[in-house]
């Protein structure tokens, strides 16, 4: 590992695996097999032995290997697994490393899919608690002799939450429990959750990372930390060589090989080019979502505003403490939620889509669309007011998408 900064390691990853003929940005792969000079070879591949081998693009190609590698690489960890989308990613770590009888902790400020997921696990038979993970206290009292992983999220979709990331962390070691984050909405270049002690990490690469709203991709990622020697969940026929490496086996060969929710070379090849401005991007929209938050609040259409680098944001000294800045998520709430439709059909910039983390900004009202599905219990439950909006800043100019706000809320 470099010394380097993170995006002139990012731009040079190519260079350095050494694609073919000296292309300084590696091919597309879109081979279904691949086929070898020697049986023993193939076998190998098969078995193990032969490491970074491929035999079927469901199990991995060099495209989708070099998103892994580089998201390794930014998280700070030992190895990745690449999926289809965030949820495939998600979904893999629940079914793969829990089992009926099992508890999983979980916070209840979640994005919306990964809620109803819980819902289906639950259905398998294993026990969720969603709880409120802004102190660690509360993650403790929910444990019981059954828990096995705590699953938060680094900044809540859409109320801007963050969890005790520390204390739970800390809190997790000393259980020997498996602490997943996922790290979606603030990315890699914001925080790296290995310096929490998170076990893997879990990052919608449809989001941050790819940044254009062109492609879905997820990745798994174990930072090395938990021991996975201890953990009961490990089928005998990854029970093989170094420990550190049996939770992602699993993952990769259960969650990616059996459930096939593949990743393709097509989207790996749009991940790894938006990956490499992901600096450049999240310095720019955290900036004028700084901006933005900050002109909304004294508006006097405006109840709240969450942001997390706001001074009043009930968790901004965590924010302060542990990212680098505060991302491009947004949420506002208007005084007057009958207001919340025709100012969003006023604005001329942000495109009224659901979706997250695009070159565009795209708002949501959020009652009535993504958080709809659970009633308005559910709703109150999760603090998602009626006229709470979401916002995903893109990469427009400050000042006109201030004064595309203003005309649209008036004096
Ligand atoms: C979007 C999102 C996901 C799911 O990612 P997809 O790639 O859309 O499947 C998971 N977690 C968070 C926090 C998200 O914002």
């Amino acid at each position: 590992m470099s010394d380097q900064g993170f995006t002139t390691t990012t731009v040079h990853a190519d260079r350095q695996s050494g694609a073919e003929h000296g292309a300084l940005h590696a091919p597309i792969h879109t081979s279904v097999q691949y086929g070898f000079e020697k049986v023993d070879d193939l076998i190998g591949v098969f078995q193990g032995r032969i490491k970074g081998g491929f035999n079927y693009a469901r199990q991995g190609t060099p495209t989708t290997a070099a998103v892994e590698s580089l998201i390794t690489r930014m998280e700070g960890g030992v190895g990745s697994v690449s999926f289809a989308t965030g949820m495939a990613a998600i979904t893999a770590v629940f079914l793969t490393l829990l089992r009926a009888g099992d508890h999983l902790v979980a916070s209840k400020f979640v994005f919306g899919n990964t809620n109803s997921l819980f819902g289906t696990i639950q259905d398998l038979g294993i026990q969720v608690s969603k709880v409120d993970t802004t102190t660690a206290e509360a993650v403790e009292a929910a444990l019981t002799p059954a828990t096995r992983m705590v699953f938060v999220e680094t900044l809540s979709n859409p109320g801007t939450r963050i969890p005790d990331l520390e204390g739970i962390g800390r809190l997790c070691r000393e259980r020997g429990l498996v602490f997943v984050v996922d790290n979606t909405v603030t990315s890699p270049w914001v925080f790296k959750p290995a310096s929490v002690g998170a076990s893997l990490v879990i990052n919608s690469l449809t989001k941050s990372i790819a940044g254009h709203g062109n492609a879905l991709g997820g990745t798994v990622t174990d930072t090395g930390l938990f021991d996975w020697s201890a953990y009961p969940n490990i089928f005998e026929a990854y029970r093989r060589g170094d420990a550190k490496g049996w939770g992602l086996q699993q993952v990769r060969k259960k969650g990616l090989r059996d459930m096939g929710g593949s990743l393709s070379s097509d989207h790996a090849h749009r991940i790894l080019v938006g990956a490499e401005t992901l600096e450049l991007r999240m310095v720019r929209t955290a900036a004028t979502a700084l901006a933005l938050a900050r002109w909304l609040r004294q508006h006097p259409a405006i109840a709240a505003v969450h942001y997390p680098m706001l001074e009043e944001h009930p968790q901004h000294d965590t924010a302060r403490r542990l990212f680098r800045n505060g991302s491009w998520l947004l949420a506002f709430e208007l005084a007057d939620p009958a207001r919340m439709v025709p100012v969003i059909d006023r604005l001329r910039l942000p495109v009224a889509a659901t979706g997250l983390g695009d070159t565009r900004s795209l708002i949501i009202p959020v009652a009535p669309t993504i958080f709809w599905e659970m009633g308005a219990a559910g709703r109150a439950d999760m603090g998602i007011a009626d006229g709470l909006v979401r916002l995903s800043v893109g990469l427009e100019d400050e000042a006109d998408l201030i004064a595309d706000f203003a005309q649209a809320l008036g004096g």
